[in-house]
């Protein structure tokens, strides 16, 4: 039995894989294979339909909102955002509290002038700011909703007038939210929702075609908005993983049911976490991830006699991100209550022998 708490790519549901392993070979009796069918067919377009669909009721979207599948995973959309929606002579804000929202300030200072509202990297982004300022007059306030190297998750969403655009690759779908609140939401979908190799975006429409400068096609929103994202070919394989999950996730109940679940799960780990004095938590309480939980050990020296117990009790991905070391378990959708379970027994066995 393994338990899977990689980072990304990460765990799926195993009816998603068994699913897509048939479609390799035969994709809906057609007698072809997913790889082998073209994007342009009824085939094609019925999954990249019911993706679409199935995003927009998951997330409750209004018409304003479109659901875009683009290449380039979440760090091509670092620029992609600011492109379309940043001129020269304006500015943006963002916040900065993780590695991965450190990334698209200094990919949007080549598009206009950032301000970074607030930083948590004076304590290596262990806690989440609260008391920011977002400028009236910025073009879009930029955050990371969950710092997945860090394990920190914003438990609250700004109150601003300014257009909000989050990265939520490590956390979309993972809880209830006003998802129309955004302007622009995109995810890598390798964490939460699929296979690497394709972004969800969510963008409003009404943000789009304000900017002077001319926009190279395939960075263009508009045109992918226009073309059903298929401006090209699109990753086929990965969106019909996509489908095949956000399918999952609505027959498990959607956002909500899952956020219970995910809750559950969480509350387990943190509560095993500060009940046994061997293991610390690094991060803010408040602060605190449901998605990827980090830990370290007061003496070190033990880490690596606990990474070898998980290895032989089947427990993949636990060891910490090189940035902050110790131990990460990321609790993605798919990760069953059972797998926490194994764990914390794990963790609860080892300090009864290193107590
Ligand atoms: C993993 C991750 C990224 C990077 O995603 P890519 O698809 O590899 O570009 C960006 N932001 C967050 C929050 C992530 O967790």
């Amino acid at each position: 039995m393994i338990h899977n708490f990689n980072a990304g790519p990460s765990i799926l549901p195993g009816e998603v894989f068994e699913q897509a392993s048939r479609a390799i070979l035969n994709f809906n009796d057609t007698g072809l294979s997913i790889l082998e069918i073209g994007h342009r067919t009824p085939l094609f377009q019925a999954v990249l339909d019911e993706a679409i669909a199935t995003a927009k009721e998951l997330m409750q979207l209004d018409n304003d909102h479109e659901v875009l599948f683009l290449h380039g995973g979440a760090t091509t959309q670092f620029f992609q955002v600011p492109m379309n929606l940043l001129d020269d002579n304006a500015k943006a804000a963002y916040l900065e509290c993780g590695v991965w929202g450190s990334k698209p300030i200094k990919e949007a200072s080549l598009f206009g002038t950032v301000e970074v509202v607030a930083s948590s990297k004076d304590k290596n982004y262990s806690y989440i700011p609260k008391h920011f300022q977002i400028p009236e007059d910025a073009a879009y306030f930029h955050y990371t909703t969950n710092n997945t190297i860090e394990g920190t998750q914003m438990h609250f969403v700004p109150e601003t007038n300014v257009p909000l655009v989050a990265d939520m690759s490590s956390d979309i779908l993972s809880r209830s939210m006003d998802f129309n609140r955004f302007t622009l939401i995109y995810a890598g979908a390798q964490k939460n929702i699929g296979a690497a190799g394709v972004n969800m975006v969510v963008v409003n429409k009404h943000i789009l075609g304000k900017v002077k400068r001319r926009i190279p096609s395939m960075m263009d929103y508009r045109k992918h908005i226009e073309n059903g994202s298929m401006l090209n070919t699109p990753p086929v394989f990965a969106i019909y993983v996509c489908m095949l999950t956000l399918r999952w996730l609505k027959k498990q109940g959607g956002v909500a049911a899952i956020d219970k679940i995910n809750h559950q799960k969480a509350s387990l780990l943190y509560d095993t976490i500060d009940n046994i004095p061997v293991f610390r938590p690094t991060v803010a309480k408040e602060d605190r991830s449901n998605m990827n939980v980090v830990f370290v050990m007061d003496n070190p020296d033990l880490e690596k006699a606990f990474l070898d117990l998980c290895k032989k009790e089947g427990m993949v991905g636990v060891k910490g991100h090189r940035s902050v070391g110790g131990f990460r378990v990321s609790l993605y959708n798919a990760l069953p209550l059972s797998s926490v379970h194994a764990l914390t027994d794990v963790m609860k066995h080892f300090a009864l022998q290193h107590a």
